[in-house]
């Protein structure tokens, strides 16, 4: 029997989830699924340093947002737990003491300052192969001077031997075979002196504990691989090595360099995937939910952000894509993010999506801008009319408002330029007939709008601005005749005198 597909989203809770870590999750969590696998969710929190309160809980906030749920983690527990690296500090401790008695890595005592001042003095110093014999470390001291340090309370940490001029490959399931030469690559910490791991050694460990057999993630750790590889090579044998994929970077919308959180301050989109206030500094980072998006295209739009199935599809549901993904056709250059891009999905999945389906979201964005929906069977009959014409969910707001409540503000000057004697009795004479009517259907009241325009011997269209203006106070919203079906006959008036009194 093959062995069971695990693969694991390892987040730092540093801070808000850019969508380059919302994608790595959903890559992760598709390739996973596609193959009957578990998708686990491990805290890498070894960092006490950047620890931001509330980044975990923001974490798995998203992920349930976007319907990317783990089946193991700290929130879902599972055989492997702890899921949070910080609650596993004793574990790694035997491994990075195994690897100093294999002759893999060395005790380093160098202080601070030591260190800073070598920093100093020396330009782009990296504690390597070619600088540790001129360190203090026990493998510049002798075994009595070291365990003696050891023994008292000078800090030391761990770090990796890397071997001198050998060459590490790694088998990356997008880019193929990847080489480094191990001269190039420092010697990582790999337990520091609070006794913590670094992500290095805590990554290995845990991977190999979890019985991972892919790791997915983004392209900036392909450089630390090669350190990845060596720890697994010296401590489990490289058998059970997950599959490495190292994803592409989203760019910035011109293709130069990294998409970042300023770039969305900057071009006014977001980059989070939902609104992250940092707790030290009370900033602000939008998210994609609050601007309006539906989590089906937020993650159809991802997907697509260096992927494809090799068709002209673009609308994928999550089932689809756990169906059709497959990491062969993620591709290896950085992926431009395309803010209207994104708008496009959105708006797709709007118009696809039932108005039943859409009612619960419409009326808490309603609600939020103090709409109240007295009436749901009208909600329902309102989305399907105004759906078309939202890109965003929050469009919502504008494109429904006034079939719940009089519009606050009138755009009176659309009209009053061209307004005069003739219109003023043309409105006061429909208020006349539309009260006649007993039937109140959209069909009718355009029939009787037309019939008297004729009267006039002016262009329909004349009239038809003013009337769209007193219905919902500016030039948006579906067909007018529609609107003031819904709105029905007493409030049509009343919204009409409302106007005359004003122009
Ligand atoms: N903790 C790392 C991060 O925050 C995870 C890298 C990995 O998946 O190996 O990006």
């Amino acid at each position: 029997m093959s062995k069971k597909v695990r693969l694991r989203f390892a987040p730092s809770p540093t801070g808000g989830l850019h969508i380059g870590g919302m994608r790595t999750v959903l890559f992760n969590y598709l390739f996973a699924k596609h193959n009957k696998g578990d998708f686990i969710v491990r805290i890498e929190d070894t960092d006490q340093n950047r620890f931001v309160e509330g980044a975990e809980a923001y974490i798995f906030e998203c992920l349930k947002w976007c319907g990317l749920e783990p089946d193991e983690s700290v929130v879902h527990g599972g055989k492997y737990e702890p899921y949070r690296q910080s609650e596993r500090k004793e574990m790694y401790k035997q491994y990075a003491e195994q690897l100093i008695v294999d002759g893999k890595a060395y005790y380093a005592f160098d202080t601070t300052e030591e260190l800073e001042e070598k920093r100093k003095t020396v330009p782009n110093f990296q504690y390597s192969h070619a600088s540790r014999s001129e360190m203090k470390n026990s493998l510049t001291l002798s075994d009595d001077e070291t365990k003696k340090l050891l023994n008292s309370d000078a800090s030391y940490v761990i770090r990796i031997k890397m071997p001198e001029n050998e060459t590490i490959s790694i088998n990356d399931m997008i880019r193929g075979e990847v080489s480094f030469n191990t001269s190039q690559v420092d010697d990582k910490v790999l337990l520091k002196a609070d006794g913590m791991p670094t992500y290095h050694l805590a990554v290995v460990v845990d991977d190999y504990s979890m019985q991972i057999t892919h790791a997915f993630r983004g392209e900036e750790w392909l450089p630390s691989s090669p350190v990845h590889i060596l720890l697994w090579q010296y401590l489990f044998g490289l058998e059970n090595m997950p599959q490495w994929a190292h994803l592409p970077l989203i760019l910035k919308p011109d293709g130069k360099g990294k998409l970042s959180k300023r770039d969305g301050d900057r071009l006014g989109f977001p980059v989070f995937a939902m609104n992250w206030t940092d707790p030290k500094t009370n900033e602000l980072t939008h998210g994609f939910r609050e601007r309006g998006f539906l989590p089906e295209a937020f993650i159809n739009f991802l997907a697509l952000l260096g992927w494809n199935d090799g068709t002209e599809q673009e609308i994928f549901s999550l089932d689809e894509l756990i169906s059709t993904f497959s990491i062969e056709r993620v591709h290896k250059a950085g992926a431009k993010f395309d803010y209207e891009k994104a708008k496009w999905f959105n708006h797709e999945w709007i118009k696809k999506s039932l108005a039943s389906w859409l009612q619960p979201l419409v009326k808490e964005v309603l609600h939020k801008a103090t709409v109240f929906v007295y009436d749901e069977d009208l909600l329902i009959k309102v989305i399907e009319m105004v759906k078309d014409r939202c890109v965003l969910f929050t469009d919502f707001v504008q494109q429904s408002s006034f079939f719940f409540a009089a519009p606050k503000e009138i755009d009176i000057s659309s009209v009053k330029p061209k307004w005069n004697e003739r219109k003023q009795q043309f409105f006061s004479e429909l208020m006349r007939d539309y009260s006649l009517l007993e039937t109140w259907k959209h069909d009718e009241l355009e029939k009787t709008f037309t019939e008297l325009a004729a009267a006039t011997r002016m262009k329909p269209g004349e009239f038809l601005l003013p009337f769209r203006i007193m219905l919902v106070g500016g030039k948006f919203g579906p067909h007018v005749f529609n609107i003031a079906e819904l709105i029905g006959k007493k409030e049509t008036i009343n919204r009409i005198k409302h106007t005359l009194q004003l122009l």
